[in-house]
This record gives C-alpha cells, sequence and structure tokens, in this order.
C-alpha cells in the first residue's frame, strides 16, 4: 500500500475502519508485525533520538496520531483521511478481537493497572480471551517477552509510554511469539479508568 511521507515519517492512508481491517489481516498472518501512532511531539523526538527514528522505520504498519500531523499532511499537500490513535485502535478492534476468537494480552503501566484495564475489558466483552498481563517496569525484557509467550496471545497491546514501546516493539518482534504487537502510549490507564 502506498505510504504518505509527513514530518518524515511514512504513514499509512486509512480510516479507522480500514485500519481496523488491515490490522486484523496481520493479527491471523504468520510472523510478528508492529503497529506505531507517532503525534507531533514523536516526530520531534525521532530527530533527536535515533534509536526511536529507527523503531518507528521498522514499523510495519505506521498510523497518525494527532491532528497535528494531519495539520502538517493536509498543508504539505499530501493529506490524510483521519487521525488515527492506538488508544482509538485498540478500542475499536477489542470487538473484532472478541468476534474472532483472537487472544488479547496487555503489558504496560504500573503494577496493577494492566489487571485493572483487562477486568473492565472484560466486562464490555465477556467473551474476549486476556490470557494475561504484565506491568511496565520491568528491567528485562526478555522476562517480559517469556511472560507474554507463556500466556499465549495473537495481539499484545504495548503501553510503556514513548520511546520506550516502540524500542521495545522492535527489539523483541523476532522473540514475541503474538502476531500483533499494537503501541498504546499511556492506554491501559485510560481502559484501567
Ligand atoms: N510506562 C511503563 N513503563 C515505563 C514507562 C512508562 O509502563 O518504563 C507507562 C506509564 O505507566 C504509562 C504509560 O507508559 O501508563 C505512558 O507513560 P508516560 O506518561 O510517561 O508517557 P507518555 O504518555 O508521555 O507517552
Amino acid at each position: 500500500m502506498p505510504k504518505t511521507r509527513v514530518l518524515g515519517i511514512a504513514y499509512e492512508n486509512v480510516t479507522l475502519a480500514e485500519a481496523v481491517r488491515d490490522v486484523l489481516a496481520l493479527a491471523q498472518a504468520d510472523g510478528t508485525a508492529y503497529v506505531v501512532t507517532p503525534n507531533p511531539e514523536i516526530s520531534e523526538a525521532c530527530v533527536e533520538n535515533e534509536r526511536l527514528a529507527r523503531a518507528v522505520a521498522g514499523a510495519d504498519y505506521v498510523l497518525p496520531d494527532g491532528i497535528g500531523v494531519i495539520m502538517a499532511a493536509k498543508i504539505g499537500g499530501t493529506p490524510l483521511k483521519e487521525r488515527v490513535g492506538g488508544f482509538d485502535l485498540a478500542t475499536a478492534l477489542l470487538p473484532e478481537l472478541e468476534r474472532r476468537g483472537l487472544r488479547l494480552f496487555l503489558l504496560g503501566a504500573k503494577p496493577g493497572v494492566a489487571e485493572k484495564a483487562a477486568e473492565n475489558i472484560h466486562a464490555r466483552f465477556p467473551a474476549l480471551c486476556i490470557t494475561g498481563t504484565h506491568d511496565g517496569y520491568f528491567r528485562d525484557d526478555a522476562q517480559a517477552v517469556a511472560a507474554v509467550n507463556a500466556a499465549g496471545a495473537d495481539v499484545v497491546f504495548v503501553a510503556l509510554g514513548f520511546p520506550r514501546q516502540e524500542i521495545f516493539m522492535q527489539d523483541n518482534r523476532e522473540a514475541l511469539q503474538a502476531h500483533i504487537l499494537l503501541g498504546l502510549g499511556g492506554g491501559l490507564d485510560v481502559f484501567a479508568g
């Protein structure tokens, strides 16, 4: 699919509904893909943080989170269809994961938050299988990866804040057995309420 370059980052030009469709296809495909949703703050950070820039450039699917990216695209003459944030995408995915029997793991935020988020998600989508949770304050990536793999999941919501989550997803995509990793910023705090 052709990408649209804005402020140095190549984005998918899709609506939220199209992003859900594409991510579900990736969740059912072989391999592990990761999704990032840069906003202008992340674009700016990429200029100074080469490691973050590589992690964003290495993502399989890049969506514009923030009206600033949409405005810059319009001004640059390459408009994007709409803003699609990580949290919006995650929210729209939940009923579809439930319907298709795709399993979800929640990784990130302070201890207790992912569990609370899982409880709230379960209350709304009782047939959705949440295989496990893990807080985002681990020192050793391998330990978090082992927890995710042991639980077994198709989709992992990775809510470590930026730039940690983007770098984590790039570093660990090979080791993780899930098919989709979705960077969610502080999204688990929101699901936890
Ligand atoms: N977070 C985490 N591990 C870390 C740093 C942050 O799990 O090492 C979580 C934090 O608890 C919060 C989310 O990442 O749920 C976003 O963190 P923060 O507010 O620092 O970042 P921002 O919202 O600016 O991306």
